[in-house]
């Protein structure tokens, strides 16, 4: 089963097998979509915990 991950950019639970994803300070980010990840890309400070 995969698990539920928080997309950090807009707040939706999305799942493990998302393609959309990003990895920042060895730690995984997963997105409901493309526009979120380049969000996250493009202020990953602004998003990371
Ligand atoms: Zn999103």
């Amino acid at each position: 089963m995969a698990k539920k991950q928080k997309d950090v950019v807009c707040g939706m639970d999305v799942n493990e097998s998302s393609k959309f994803k990003s990895e920042h300070n060895k730690q995984k980010y997963y997105f409901c979509s493309e526009s979120c990840k380049k969000e996250f890309d493009s202020k990953p400070k602004k998003y990371a915990h």
